[in-house]
């Protein structure tokens, strides 16, 4: 199945569940940006919301706001009754601490999962690998190969995939061509996050039966490219666009049904 497929079906799932909910999950996001990527994003995630049937509600603050205005924002999200989770969307401007703000929300709130105290997933490698699993790829005892050491993205899917039985390898910026080579030739799984753009091509050679997922996002002139070549000779590869970020974008609101605690 397409992911866009999955997601269809996941996401008519999770609107049925709703249906039953006499209180709707509510979410906020704050944006403190006007970076175009970013109200892409956003503008996916309310519509998302929208035909879920949750509530979200969209808090933008001015490019003026200060790391204490912004925190004074996230406490109060973080003590609220009104909503079950929100999400703070980078990048902010400069002179606000990203890691800092990660921090301050509340691992009961963080949806995104990016605390490190938080019992959720980020979102990212939590939708990856929901996938994987539906389309019944072979993971128990194959080798994953990760490129790209993230804390949003590389770091949480090796652990995920850890926990799976793969035999992982998490390969990065220092890596030499050579050993990239040779950990990819034998690779059953390459999870890739290093915005790139082509970055995996034909000078590599894959298993034949590998899957790749691209979760890179690299805006050139030729419009969006994954981190990896369109239709390299494996089994699976996952788009861009209409890949990894529709998975991302709904692993968003399985987190927050999860903070809810309604699950499936
Ligand atoms: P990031 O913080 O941008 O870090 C990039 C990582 O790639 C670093 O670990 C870096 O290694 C590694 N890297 C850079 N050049 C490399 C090279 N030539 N060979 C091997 N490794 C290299 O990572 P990120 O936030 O995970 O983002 C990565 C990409 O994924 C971006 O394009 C981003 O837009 C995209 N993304 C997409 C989604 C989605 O939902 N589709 C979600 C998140 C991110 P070092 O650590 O050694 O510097």
């Amino acid at each position: 199945m397409t992911i866009k497929e999955y997601v269809a079906l996941r996401k008519e799932e999770i609107k049925n569940l709703v249906a039953t909910l006499t209180q709707k999950p509510s979410i906020a996001i704050v944006q403190v940006n006007e970076d175009a990527g970013s109200t892409a994003y956003v503008r996916g995630k309310l519509k998302d919301a929208e035909e879920l049937g949750i509530k979200a509600e969209l808090i933008k603050l001015p490019l003026t706001t200060t790391q204490a205005e912004l925190l004074k924002v996230i406490d109060e999200l973080n003590n609220d009754n009104v909503h079950d989770g929100f999400i703070v969307q980078m990048p902010l401007p400069k002179g606000i601490d990203e890691e800092l703000i990660k921090l301050s929300i509340s691992p009961k709130k963080d949806v995104d999962g990016f605390h490190p105290l938080s019992s959720l997933v980020a979102c990212t490698p939590k939708g990856i690998l929901n996938y994987l699993k539906h389309e019944q790829v072979p993971l128990l005892g194959k080798n994953a190969v990760i490129i790209g050491r993230s804390n949003i993205v590389g770091k949480p899917m090796a652990r995920l995939l850890l926990k799976e039985s793969m035999n992982v390898t998490i390969l990065h910026s220092k890596t030499t061509q050579e050993d990239m080579a040779n950990f990819i030739a034998r690779a059953d799984v390459i999870v890739i996050a290093i915005g790139k753009a082509a970055f995996l091509d034909n000078r590599f050679t894959y298993k034949k039966d590998a899957t790749i997922v691209d979760v890179g996002i690299n805006r050139t002139e030729q419009g969006l490219i994954g981190d990896a070549l369109a239709n390299l000779p494996v089994k699976l590869q996952t788009p861009v666009p209409g890949g990894v970020g529709l998975l991302t974008r709904l692993a968003l609101y399985e987190n927050l049904l999860e903070i809810k605690g309604v699950t499936k």
